[in-house]
């Protein structure tokens, strides 16, 4: 697939299928990496100098960011590689983590610098990078991760183990956080008040402009203005609702719901989860306070007992779940009774 083939509606779509919400987020990177491959393209045919455009998400943990990126990845077959801003952080040579990621990102692409030249790099947690963090002499400091971050993503050629230069200058980096705090800065520094819609939220620029994130509300966060400079388009994720998380289990074609029932469907086994577990779920994971990242353990968990039982019990041909606080009901026979609980 030539990504810059692909249209940000077939984008967003595409994304709907595995994320849940996040509809403005979908928008906007999908927006951005079709910019990114056109623009790619017109440099490449000479039309235009390569002015990259990175992307910055934000968002509390667990609600999608790394995901979304992946996505978008997968849909587009670019090579896709993730980081994490404050492990590079911990490392005395912070320039070798760095080639050490586009080794990775070579290894997606299986070795063709060409492709691994076209993919897509997420570093998470760039909001951990205030500067002078990690002084004890054997960590670099936030500032000068976020210096060595700086020249890949404004294109400097990598130099790999083996010999090779990577040309970065193609490569779309995403940079991730959670931004605890934003919307209190944010509010101290936009001035020009609320200003009210008549017209759609799409149609209302002005509204736009007044809720977007200014590089300088980042920079209480330890960014340094080069680095926020880098990061022109700025995605926001929401908090997952107890409703998301609900749908989270259910819709995605990936859900967890799915492929408990597709595994159970291999033994014979219809699996019925009743809505209300899926609301006890959801308010559990929501009081842990890690997005959708506890819903898989809390499945598990629930379906332990299933699938240790169900391969020993050829009989049984649905597998009934009413509540978090009973048992699964085994039956047996077109219809039949529950036998056991
Ligand atoms: P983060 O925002 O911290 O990068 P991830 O994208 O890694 O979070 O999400 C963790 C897991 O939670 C994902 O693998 C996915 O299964 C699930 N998840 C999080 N947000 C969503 C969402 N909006 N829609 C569907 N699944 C989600």
């Amino acid at each position: 697939m030539d990504p810059a083939r692909v249209k940000p509606s077939q984008i967003v779509q595409y994304l709907d299928q595995y994320v849940i919400g996040q509809e403005q987020a979908k928008r906007v990177l999908a927006v951005a990496v079709y910019t990114h491959y056109r623009k790619l393209e017109m440099a490449r045919s000479g039309q235009l100098a390569m002015d990259k455009s990175n992307v910055l998400i934000i968002g509390p943990s667990g609600c999608g960011k790394t995901l979304l990126c992946e996505t978008l990845a997968r849909q587009l077959e670019v090579p896709f590689v993730t980081a994490d801003a404050t492990s590079l952080a911990q490392t005395r040579y912070v320039g070798e983590e760095i080639e050490a990621i586009m080794e990775r990102l070579l290894e997606r692409a299986g070795g063709d610098l060409e492709r691994a030249a076209r993919g897509i790099v997420f570093i998470d947690e760039v909001d951990k990078l205030k500067a002078g963090h990690g002084e004890s002499g054997r960590q670099v400091s936030g500032e000068s991760v976020q210096h060595a971050l700086l020249k890949i993503m404004e294109g400097f050629p990598v130099r790999l183990r083996d010999g090779r230069v990577m040309d970065t200058g193609g490569i779309l980096f995403i940079c991730g956080g959670a931004f605890v705090g934003l919307e209190q800065i944010m509010a101290r520094s936009h001035s020009f008040g609320y200003i009210s819609t008549t017209a759609g939220d799409d149609e209302n620029i002005l509204e736009r402009l007044n809720s977007r994130v200014k590089p300088t509300d980042l920079f209480e966060f330890g960014l340094i203005p080069e680095f926020t400079g880098r990061l022109p388009v700025v995605a926001r994720l929401q908090e997952l609702s107890k409703e998301m998380l609900v749908r989270i289990m259910v819709e995605p074609k990936n859900a967890l719901y799915r492929q408990f029932r597709d595994i159970l469907a291999q033994e014979g086994v219809e699996l019925s989860v009743a809505p209300a577990v899926f609301q006890q779920i959801a308010d559990i994971a929501h009081e842990y306070k890690t997005g959708a990242r506890s819903l898989r353990g809390i499945f598990e968990e629930l379906l332990n007992p299933v699938l240790y039982a169900v391969p020993d019990r050829p009989g049984v041909n649905k597998v009934l779940i009413r509540s978090l606080f009973e048992g699964p009901q085994f039956l047996e026979g077109q219809g039949g009774a529950a036998l056991t609980s």
